[in-house]
């Protein structure tokens, strides 16, 4: 514009006024500078306008960082580089228990126990040069004088040329935390001392089953010798006295093989001992064996069979253990009717046995529980039925051994289905102590 109005008046001096257009141009000159005057007017007030919106985003910035660091669930502050409050938010004064406008303006270490300020004032000092988060583990007295263990982060806050001019500042209480770490530790120690008293434990009944085990086969041994003298004898109360010792040294060794086993298993040190051999007529020795136990109690007894021999190869000596208990229980547990032993070949290479019984039945919510060990529906010490406990905790294991599974099926009063389901040929592995099938 300036240019122009000099341009203007140059040309006005080295003419005559009087010469007629001179004017015109003149005024003409004057339109066009007012013209670009507007346009620059114009693009002032767009530049105007541009300011503001930037500033309006600026301050809706500033109110947005404020709100998140208000409501932020961990403590903030920020501090100049002596270590005093120039701004913190909600939580960070409610964790040292004071309000936000008493803690601004307060030297950060009044928070600090006494003991320890002086090594937290070195370390402030350390701070002016910060060039990465430095982590504190600290403990920290609020203002009400009630400690609690801290984590804290610092970093610096720097100005457009790199240099730090305040520290911001991360607390977070991690007291429950070291509560929970220290409770873990206990815990793991506790664990450690009872698997320890339980290895001992299992040792210790191992060690005792095994003590046991040879003088109880003597006394039975001896008391089957008395039994055939006396039974030809015609005194009856010595006939009585050693069925009595015959029958209880059985009982005491079915229960002392019954712990060994369980020990066994509990330590992996339990073997199968694979062979082949004709399951239906395991199944017709061992209902051969407890036929009698039925008959004492007026159960019929049915054992239904393939009609052809069905070789399997597994540990005979398990399986009939299994079986027994099984066949057993089934007898135990039933007053009146019958038990059922079914053998079923199934595809794909398997077989079933079922143990059923019209006994007593296993109410829905026990029917997970009976396999733990030393289980039993009935746990008072009246109870009506003898027994451990863990014959089908042992009985499950070992046929998980066996590759194969145990499930019952039963109805309260109605009776149970406790069903086998094998591989016919027991894998070689299976011979190998594994603690995968426990
Ligand atoms: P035990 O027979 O020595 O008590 P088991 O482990 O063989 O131990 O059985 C655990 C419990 O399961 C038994 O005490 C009994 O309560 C229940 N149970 C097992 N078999 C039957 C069955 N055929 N009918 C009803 N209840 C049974």
């Amino acid at each position: 514009m300036q240019r122009r109005a000099q341009e203007l008046s140059q040309v006005i001096q080295g003419e005559n006024l009087q010469q007629s257009g001179l004017v015109e141009q003149c005024l003409e000159g004057l339109q066009t500078a007012m013209e670009e005057l507007q346009v620059a007017q114009e693009e002032l007030r767009q530049k105007n306008e541009e300011v503001l919106r930037a500033q309006e985003t600026a301050d809706m910035e500033r109110q947005r960082y404020q709100e998140l660091f208000e409501l932020m669930p961990a403590a903030y502050l920020v501090t100049d580089l002596y270590g005093t409050v120039r701004e913190a938010n909600h939580t960070a004064a409610s964790l040292l228990e004071i309000s936000c406008s008493s803690l601004i303006g307060k030297p950060l270490v009044v928070f600090v126990p006494s003991l320890q300020r002086r090594s937290f004032r070195t370390l402030l000092n350390r701070l002016s040069d910060i060039m990465q988060v430095q982590f504190l583990d600290i403990k920290l007295d609020t203002w009400k004088k009630n400690s609690f263990q801290a984590e804290i982060y610092v970093d610096g806050v720097r100005n457009f040329y790199g240099q730090v001019i305040a520290l911001r500042w991360l607390v977070i209480d991690v007291t429950a935390r070291k509560q929970a770490e220290l409770h873990l530790r206990e815990v793991q120690r506790q664990n450690l001392e009872l698997r320890e008293a339980d290895r001992l434990k299992d040792e210790f009944m191992r060690m005792v089953s095994h003590e046991l085990r040879t003088p109880m086969n003597a006394i039975l041994g001896f008391s089957e010798l008395l039994l055939q003298r006396f039974s030809r004898s015609p005194d009856s109360q010595n006939l009585m006295m050693v069925q009595s010792i015959s029958r209880n040294s059985r009982h005491l060794l079915r229960l002392i093989e019954e712990l060994l086993d369980f020990s066994r298993l509990q330590t992996y040190q339990l073997r199968l001992n694979l062979d082949g051999f004709d399951l239906t007529e395991l199944l017709q020795s061992t209902a051969a064996e407890l036929h009698s136990l039925s008959e004492q109690k007026d159960l019929a007894f049915h054992l239904i069979l393939p009609t052809e021999p069905l070789m399997v190869f597994n540990d005979r000596s398990r399986l009939h253990q299994v079986i027994v208990n099984l066949v057993a229980n089934a007898i135990k547990f039933t007053h009146e009717g019958s038990v059922t032993v079914e053998l079923v070949e199934l595809p794909e290479g398997r077989v079933a046995i079922g143990v059923r019984d019209t006994g007593i039945g296993i109410a829905p919510e026990h029917q997970a529980q009976i396999f733990q060990d030393f289980w039993q529906v009935d746990q008072s010490s009246t109870r009506r039925y003898p027994g451990t406990g863990l014959g089908l905790a042992i009985s499950r294991r070992l046929v998980a051994l066996m590759r194969g599974s145990l499930t019952v099926e039963s109805e309260p009063g109605q009776g149970s289905l406790f069903r086998i389901e094998l591989p016919r040929t027991v894998p070689l592995e299976a011979s190998l102590p594994s603690e995968s099938f426990h």
